[in-house]
């Protein structure tokens, strides 16, 4: 932090990190971020997280990918074996002309011998919404199938589902900011104090004004425990056990809004007779919560003249995920709770841009704004506007089901950008014997990650400081994101090399400028009506919908009806489901995974952000104090975690958030790395896997 002395420039933007979207003004000193401060935006009021503020210098590190890279012809076996120091046993330098040939023509070889199927694309939801657009008319228009994917099969892929299916739309119903206009939140399986940290100063803020704020999760957060009026730490995997016990309180003692459920719902009937069944005192014992705290919760929330439900990856990441979803969305139909100020349904998206990339339509069965792949209509629409492309009219694979076609040879070459299976993927050993098995691996990123290094040619591209485009953030808000500092060495900014990409496999594209790209997504996606780039220049950000040139957007959406079948959303019961693993006398406890609020998903940036790495460097679990006691471990001591997938020695803390029989384990630490031992069984509707729910054996290593 400096004072107005210490910069050149100052570049409005927005933080690289979580969904929440804070806006930042960068100031920037002889070609770099000297520091970053909070800015007026909408989602974040000048406030930022520790992230945000001192996060930056990734994009300085010694590592960041300057020149193109070709894997040596003499290069060891591929593998995570890269000196990062020193790459040049696995990799040689090239020119941008040869290694954007080697790409393409790899790729373009791969079609002809195999067919498009055997090509597959991951995009990136740090991408901005314009390359994510790009990538994926990429795979469809040059391999003409829908094979691609990006993060958010990882994290609400489920969540997703379950809103298109009962609400029409896979989007937030009402911004987080809502909150100050509600009585009563449920925030159940997430941690915002961790993951979306300024989301939660303002759930703080609605606490302290009095409103009621229900915390249900496995874990006791002592972040919003404080603040909580109700703590409901149950049982992981015993969601719709829960949920549907509070609904069944609902409906037993009529609590429902039958006003709004006949205006604005479809089968309550059904559903009602379902629930019946889930009473609290024969749901108790399966959820660990008692029936008299899970009769208060439903009255407290039905009562509520306005009450909002949020939720976050503990939700999402089972295999009952979409259930555990639906769940959620009963609830607040029972209640009346959507579509009015201080209402709504808020999944908290994770990444910067996974709201935007979904838009986009980086996901294998929907073109951009949700528009199925299977419907005639949509592919003419998109033929029209690709220059007759002719378009598959089948659902493409997800991200996990396209590692299992690697692994067996069917796609033998993909084209990431900027994701990273090798750390990301479930059961990751089989990920990477994957990507080591690839005829042609086509990486675009800034480090040369855990994915790079199984890399035929690697593109070295832009940072988000270092781009102009949009993002979307949770609350559906599209914003300009502005280049402050330039890309380092021959790096180049991602839609330039897509672009460059697609003319050399023959698609002759002719984009000068993103916002080119831009209004080419306006001619296809409604989302985006009177929304224009000059706006977003000029007013920074503009929520999705909106009602014409001068509304800033919808804060809260469908209190007229939903995108659906005679405008009514519907209830879908749900069935209790145990997780795919359960514990055993071979591995009696359970893994669950997540983030710490130093450290960013895989860790590629944040571990090389100087501050959030000295604060947070070392990889850990946590572990109640009495499991510590009873493995004769200390706290800092080593621990050996093992699943039916493999094992990791890591060191270990005391949490009292963490319930006995439970290990929490982060996810950024490739030393460590979280999904050697993750289970890679998937929810049926989202293709999400179960990343929140492991059986494992917990061995003492070294006691510390
Ligand atoms: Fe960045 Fe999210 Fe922190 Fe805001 S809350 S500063 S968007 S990481």
């Amino acid at each position: 932090r400096g004072d107005s002395r210490d910069f050149d420039e100052e570049v409005e933007s927005v933080c690289p990190f979580c969904g929440v979207g804070c806006q930042v003004s960068i100031k920037v000193k002889d070609g770099k971020v000297k520091y970053v401060e909070g800015i007026n935006g909408p989602s974040n009021e000048g406030r930022l997280c520790v992230k945000g503020r001192f996060g930056f210098d990734y994009i300085h590190h010694g590592h960041r990918l300057t020149k193109p890279l070709i894997r040596r012809e003499d290069a060891p076996d591929k593998g995570l074996n890269v000196d990062l120091n020193d790459i040049s046993t696995h990799f040689r330098e090239a020119s941008w002309e040869e290694a954007l040939e080697f790409a393409a023509n790899g790729l373009v070889d791969i079609r002809s011998y195999y067919g498009g199927q055997a090509v597959a694309g991951f995009g990136s939801a740090k991408c901005t919404n314009e390359e994510a657009y790009l990538f994926q008319k990429l795979i469809r228009q040059g391999f003409k199938h829908n094979n691609v994917d990006h993060c958010t099969r990882l994290c609400h892929a489920s969540s997703v589902a379950a809103l298109q299916e009962n609400v029409g739309s896979g989007a937030v119903t009402a911004s987080f900011n809502e909150i100050e206009n509600a009585d009563v939140a449920i925030v159940i399986g997430a941690n915002p104090t961790e993951n979306h940290p300024v989301a939660a100063t303002f759930f703080k803020q609605f606490a302290k004004r009095g409103g009621e704020l229900i915390v249900i999760d496995p874990r006791a957060q002592t972040g919003l425990k404080r603040y909580a009026t109700h703590l409901l730490q149950f049982r992981p995997g015993t969601d719709v056990a829960l949920l549907n016990a509070v609904m069944n309180v609902i409906v037993e003692e009529k609590l429902y809004d039958r006003q709004y459920i006949e205006g604005f719902t479809e089968g309550f009937f059904e559903f009602r007779e379902h629930i019946r069944a889930f009473t609290p005192e024969r749901m108790s014992e399966l959820c660990g919560i008692a029936p008299e705290v899970i009769r208060a919760v439903a009255r407290s929330f039905a009562r509520a003249r306005a009450g909002m439900i949020f939720w976050g990856m503990g939700v999402s990441q089972h295999v009952h995920g979409t259930d555990n979803s639906r769940c959620l969305i009963s609830l607040a139909l029972l209640c009346g709770h959507v579509g009015r100020p201080g209402t709504g349904l808020h999944p908290l998206r994770g990444q910067n841009n996974v709201q935007g990339a979904s838009d986009a339509g980086l996901i294998p069965h929907v073109m951009p704004d949700y528009q199925s792949v299977t419907d005639k209509e949509v592919r003419d629409l998109f033929r029209h506007i690709w220059r007759g492309t002719e378009l598959d009219g089948s659902a493409g694979l997800t991200v996990v089901e396209i590692m299992d076609r690697v692994y067996r040879g069917s796609i033998r070459g993909m084209y990431v950008l900027g994701e990273n299976p090798a750390m990301s993927d479930p059961d990751v050993d089989h990920a990477r014997k994957a990507l080591a098995k690839l005829d042609h691996l086509v990486v675009q990123d800034i480090f040369l990650t855990e994915t790079a290094m199984y890399a035929d040619v690697i593109l070295p591209a832009s940072a988000l400081p270092e781009k102009h485009g949009t993002v979307t953030n949770t609350n559906r808000t599209v914003q300009m994101v502005r280049r402050a500092v330039p890309t380092p060495g021959e790096a180049r900014e991602d839609w330039k090399i897509i672009v460059d990409l697609a003319n050399r496999m023959g698609l002759d594209w002719d984009y000068d400028d993103p916002h080119e790209v831009f209004n080419e997504m306006k001619m296809s996606m409604k989302s985006l009506h009177h929304i224009t780039w000059n706006r977003l220049e000029t007013e920074g950000a503009v929520t999705y919908p909106c009602k014409g040139p001068d509304d800033p957007g919808q804060s809260v959406v469908f209190g007229d009806g939903f995108p659906r079948r005679a405008g009514r959303a519907k209830f879908t019961p749900a069935r209790v489901t145990p997780p795919a693993e359960m514990p055993d006398k071979d591995f009696p406890m359970i893994l669950t995974t997540g983030r710490q609020l130093e450290h960013w998903h895989t860790g590629s940036m944040t571990r090389r952000a100087t501050v959030l790495d000295a604060v947070e460097p070392e990889a850990n679990c946590s572990l109640h104090p009495s499991t510590l006691r009873k493995l004769g471990v200390a706290p800092g001591g080593k621990v050996r975690l093992v699943t039916r997938r493999g094992e990791i020695e890591i060191m270990a803390r005391a949490d009292r958030q963490v319930a006995p029989d439970m290990v929490f384990l982060p996810f950024a630490y490739v030393e460590a790395a979280a999904n050697v031992l993750t289970n890679p069984a998937l929810d049926p509707w989202g293709k999400i896997p179960e990343f929140k729910y492991s059986a494992v054996r917990v061995e003492a290593v070294d006691s510390g």
